[in-house]
């Protein structure tokens, strides 16, 4: 500081016991706004009252700069710790016939102080820019008077005050004798840059004019203490008088790139550290605190390598020691870098040798926080991986398939097919089926179904089953069953038709076989029953002749082996018209449709079997029944036949037969229930085989009737059973699937 020799330039000169503050802020609005609000946060925090007179633009970025935009201001006004006033019209109501007045004055800022209200034994404190509004104006007179009546206000009213000045130290106006007297008026001149950013600047413009970092010596001693850079300018005139001008226009050059240098640095997200020569920290930007979570001078003076894993320490000071040889080369690297509570996180780093740049003068290291991106990246790596783990086991699991699995596209290009569909399509190669349809390879009278089949699923339809021919690329012809669906990308978009197809050709070929096999067994069954009715007829027909002619002459004996051998021919008649109607029992009428109404059918049933119900006196009840999906004839068999067995396996009792039905979606059932002898448990899947009975003669029947319903039921693909009943009695039941049978 220079040596203050009190030289009276002023009516008061200011009380050594108050500090009266300036700033000349140069149209510098952040400078302003920065230090004013570490004047009134200090201010708050130590319980004073403060008195904030300033323009709007003034109070609202200082408000924000101390974080006090929001409720926090309100509460300290409403409390009045705090009072903010406007400086134009605060001007105004102190200034009478354009004059200031110290009554006014007195009544305005006196009134506003005595309402500060700070914690007892707390200072008071005031910011004000009326000053500052008069020197704008020109009118430097008032401005000198007004600081003057502050001054007298100050030492009555035991008041700290900060006043602020548009005025530029790089100007010319900053070394009038106008400015000196308004400093004068003051105890301080508060430093215009940050951290000695002034006094670098013009170091370094002097030194470009003959290396002289040498101070001139100081002239015009001022009453209120002077920083260094500021008194420097102050005294270039007379020290270097020959490069004063251009010095005063470098340094303001290089204050301003070290100012927006700086605002870039301390806005960066970027961590940003500076080495000095020593090849320790020097800087660190605000950001180290947000990403690494020192303190802001937690990591000057240490080493910015010791900073890094030590695993990424070689590779890194590998490029550290590129950059150090090339100036201005930045040389880029990826490492671990630590944080404050030791864990590490991924930065994307450079390091740049700027030891020549005069206003950095080091090494500058810059980080770059990718943890999040490298995260991103192994967890993209990772799903990657399983994602291609899946898709071959999925391949893997496709070709081990018996069965063809397929993509195809609406046209029926084929986007993807598994070994096996290439096997069945007797494709050597992927390359030969992949991207072409299959259309072609189709039988012509298939071709249309499949590819409408093929279409619907693009068209929201669920897909479903069909039967068609297809001929291989060698032309080998087979028989293929499909299921078809769509396949999906996300909710409803879909990609392909997804199918997997069975080769049926062998299964076909077995069922055409069995049928033909069938139909053979049956013709024989039939031709055979058929031609051994006439022989039958006869042994009967010439035994009754042989008895009627020479009954006479032979003896008893020869009578009963008579008539064992007519009842004997008798029996195989009923065995063979039984075995008859057995293979006839599919037959139909023509033309005939396989609906019928049950219970019209009941009602022939119980015309055919009226004498054996009259007989036994039997009660046979009906619910109404539903209409069957099969043929009359078959129908009323099925009924008849189990009415005539619930009559005719009775137990004594007199017969009640019940018949009922349930429906379901699919299928309807029907079921004849008695009060009979019923059924053992281990016979009751054997009665429905051919001839298989459980009573001997007593009981008339060949054990056919049962055979003959099971055959039906069986051919319209349902199932017939019997289940015992509670008390008694045996209920017999059979389902028919509700689909059309030709
Ligand atoms: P059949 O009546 O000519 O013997 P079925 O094939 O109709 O031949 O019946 C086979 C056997 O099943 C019968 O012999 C009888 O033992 C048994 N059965 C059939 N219906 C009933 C019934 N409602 N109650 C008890 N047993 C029955």
């Amino acid at each position: 500081m220079s040596s203050v020799e009190q030289q009276s330039v002023s009516q008061s000169p200011p009380c050594a016991h108050h500090k009266h503050s300036v700033q000349l802020y140069g149209g510098d609005e952040r400078l302003l706004a920065v230090n004013v609000a570490k004047y009134v946060a200090t201010g708050l925090r130590q319980g004073e009252g403060v008195l904030v007179i300033a323009s709007p633009e003034h109070t609202s970025a200082i408000l924000n700069q101390i974080g006090l935009s929001g409720g926090g201001a309100v509460q300290a006004v409403e409390e009045n710790r705090l009072i903010l006033l406007d400086a134009r019209s605060t001007l105004d109501l102190m200034t009478k016939d354009g004059q200031l007045d110290t009554a006014l004055f007195q009544e305005t800022i006196g009134g506003a102080v005595a309402r500060l209200r700070g914690m007892p034994g707390a200072g008071r404190r005031a910011y004000g820019e009326m000053v500052g509004v008069l020197w704008e104006r020109g009118d430097i007179a008032a401005a000198i008077r007004l600081e003057d009546i502050w001054n007298e206000f100050l030492t009555s009213a035991g008041l700290e005050l900060y006043c602020a000045y548009p005025i530029n130290v790089f100007e010319a106006e900053f070394q009038s004798t106008a400015v000196q007297k308004i400093i004068a008026t003051h105890t301080h001149l508060i430093p215009t840059g940050e951290d000695g950013d002034l006094q670098r600047a013009i170091d370094r413009a002097m030194a470009d004019f003959g290396g002289e970092h040498k101070r001139p010596p100081a002239n015009s001693p001022l009453s209120a203490a002077v920083p260094e850079a500021e008194q420097t300018i102050l005294d270039l005139n007379r020290g270097m008088p020959e490069h004063a001008g251009e010095i005063l226009i470098r340094a303001r050059r290089y204050y301003e790139a070290e100012k927006r240098f700086r605002a870039l640095i301390e806005n960066s997200a970027d961590v940003i550290l500076v080495e000095n020569s020593r090849g320790e920290i020097e800087y660190a930007s605000p950001s180290t605190a947000r990403v690494l979570g020192y303190a802001p001078d937690g990591v000057t003076g240490r080493k910015a390598i010791d900073l890094l894993h030590p695993d990424d320490r070689a590779r890194v000071k590998q490029a550290a020691a590129e950059a150090e040889a090339n100036a201005f080369h930045a040389s880029s690297f990826d490492a671990r870098i630590v944080r404050n509570d030791g864990e590490y996180i991924w930065a994307e780093g450079s390091v740049t040798n700027l030891s020549d740049e005069p206003a950095v003068g080091g090494i500058v290291w810059n980080y770059r926080d990718i943890t999040e991106r490298k995260a991103a990246e192994d967890a993209l790596r990772e799903s990657e991986r399983r994602l291609a783990a899946r898709e071959r086991h999925l391949q893997t699991l496709l070709d081990s398939m018996p069965d063809c699995v397929k993509v195809l596209d609406r046209n029926g290009g084929v986007l993807q097919m598994n070994r096996a569909g290439l096997d069945m399509l007797e494709a050597d190669t992927a390359e030969q089926v992949i991207g072409k349809s299959v259309y072609p390879a189709i039988a012509e009278g298939d071709r249309a179904r499949f590819q409408a089949l093929n279409e619907s699923v693009f068209d929201g339809g669920n897909g479903g089953s069909l039967e068609f021919t297809i001929r291989g690329l060698k032309g080998a012809q087979r028989i293929f069953e499909t299921r078809v669906a769509p396949l999906y990308e996300g909710r409803d978009t879909v990609v392909g038709a997804l199918s997997a197809t069975r080769d049926i050709t062998d299964r076909k070929a077995a069922e055409a076989a069995l049928r033909q096999a069938n139909e053979s067994l049956q013709q024989f069954a039939y031709a055979a029953a058929h031609d051994l009715q006439e022989p039958i007829r006869n042994v009967i027909l010439y035994t009754e002749l042989l008895s009627k002619r020479y009954g006479g002459q032979l003896d008893g004996l020869a009578h009963e082996f008579m008539s064992v051998t007519v009842e004997g021919a008798r029996r195989m008649q009923t065995l063979i018209e039984d075995l008859l109607a057995y293979t006839r029992s599919l037959d139909r009428p023509e033309h005939e449709q396989p609906l019928t109404d049950a219970n019209e059918a009941f009602r022939d049933v119980v015309a055919n079997l009226h004498t054996a119900i009259d007989s036994s006196g039997a009660e046979v009840l009906c619910e109404p029944l539903p209409q069957l999906p099969a043929y009359r004839a078959h129908v009323v068999q099925l009924l008849q036949n189990l009415t005539s067995n619930a009559l005719k396996y009775r137990d004594g009792r007199r017969p009640h037969v019940e018949l009922s039905s349930v429906e379901r979606a699919g299928d309807v059932t029907i079921r004849v229930r008695d009060n009979g002898i019923g059924v053992p448990a281990d016979q009751r899947e054997r009665i429905f085989g051919v001839f298989k009975r459980l009573h001997g003669r007593d009981v008339p029947g060949n054990g056919i009737g049962l055979a003959i319903c099971h055959r039906i039921v069986t051919h319209y693909g349902g199932r017939i059973w019997v289940e015992s009943n509670e008390g008694a009695g045996s209920t017999f039941a059979f389902t028919l699937p509700r689909r059309a049978v030709s």
